[in-house]
C-alpha cells in the first residue's frame, strides 16, 4: 500500500463570515498516526474533512503526497474516511457493504472476492461475511465499516471520532484494533478524538486544536512533559 504523507499550509476556512480555521500548519509524515485532539467545538472535524474535500473550500494549501488537493473533488483525492455514524447499507450483507466500493471502482469481480476476503480477514471478521449489518454488535459494525474504508486502498485514512459510538469497554477493544490495524497496513492514518486517552494510547503524534488554531504538536510525552501554554497544559491536565 503507498503512504503518503499530508502537509497543511496556511489553511483558512470560514463558514459565511465566520472563520473557523485560523491559519493552520501542518506536517504529517506517511505511515505516522496522527492525533487531532482537542475540545468540542475547536475544528477538528472541520479540518479534517477540509483534507477529505468536504464543507467549503479552504484558502492554503493541502498537500496529499506532493499533490495540492484543495478544490479537488473528494473521490478524487483517494482518503478513505470513516466517521462516528459509520452507517452500513442496511439492505445488503456484509460482503456486498465491503464490496460496494470496489464495485463502483469496476474492480473486475474476481478480484472483489479476494480483496474482500482480505479486508475481512484484517478485521477478524471473515466468518460473518455473509450476514446482515442488523446481525452485527456495535463494534462488528464499526470494523466493518473500517474494512470497508480500507479495501479501496486509499493513500490516508481518516477517522472522525469512530468509535465514540460504542460503550466503554468496546471501545478499548477497538482503540488496540485500530492500532494493529494501522501499524499492519502503515497507512498514514489522522485520528479526531475529544479523548486525551484515545489519542495517548494509540498516535505516534498529535496536534492539540482550539479555537481553529493548532496549539501545540508532538507526541504524546513532549505534550504532557512540556505543555507550550496554558491552554495545553490544562486540557491534558498537567497545569498545578
Ligand atoms: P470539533 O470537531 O472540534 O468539535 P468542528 O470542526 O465541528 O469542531 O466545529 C468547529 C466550529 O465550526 C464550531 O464553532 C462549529 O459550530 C462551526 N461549524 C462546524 N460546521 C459548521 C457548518 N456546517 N456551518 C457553520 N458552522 C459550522
Ligand atoms: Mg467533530
Amino acid at each position: 500500500m503507498k503512504k503518503a504523507g499530508i502537509t497543511i499550509e496556511n489553511v483558512h476556512l470560514a463558514f459565511g463570515d465566520t472563520e473557523v480555521l485560523k491559519g493552520v500548519n501542518l506536517d504529517i509524515q506517511p505511515g505516522e498516526f496522527f492525533a487531532f485532539l482537542g475540545p468540542s467545538g475547536s475544528g477538528k472535524s472541520t479540518l479534517l474533512r477540509a483534507i477529505a474535500g468536504f464543507g467549503p473550500t479552504p484558502k492554503g494549501r493541502i498537500l496529499i503526497g506532493d499533490r495540492d488537493v484543495v478544490g479537488l473533488d473528494p473521490w478524487k483525492r483517494n482518503v478513505g474516511m470513516v466517521f462516528q455514524s459509520y452507517a452500513l447499507w442496511p439492505h445488503m450483507s456484509v460482503r456486498d457493504n465491503v464490496a460496494f466500493g470496489l464495485k463502483e471502482r469496476k474492480v473486475p469481480s474476481a478480484q472483489i472476492k479476494t480483496k474482500v476476503d482480505a479486508a475481512l480477514e484484517l478485521v477478524d471478521l471473515a466468518h460473518l461475511a455473509d450476514r446482515m449489518p442488523n446481525q452485527l454488535s456495535g463494534g462488528q459494525q464499526q470494523r466493518i465499516a473500517l474494512a470497508r474504508t480500507v479495501v479501496v486502498e486509499p493513500d490516508v485514512l481518516l477517522l472522525d471520532e469512530p468509535l465514540s459510538n460504542l460503550d466503554a469497554s468496546l471501545r478499548v477493544h477497538m482503540r488496540r484494533e485500530l492500532l494493529r490495524l494501522q501499524r499492519q497496513l502503515g497507512l498514514t492514518t489522522i485520528f479526531v478524538t475529544h479523548d486525551q486517552e484515545e489519542a495517548n494510547t494509540t498516535c505516534d503524534r498529535m496536534a492539540v486544536l482550539d479555537g481553529g488554531v493548532i496549539q501545540q504538536v508532538g507526541s504524546p510525552l513532549e505534550l504532557y512533559d512540556r505543555p507550550e501554554n496554558l491552554f495545553v497544559a490544562n486540557f491534558l491536565g498537567t497545569a498545578n
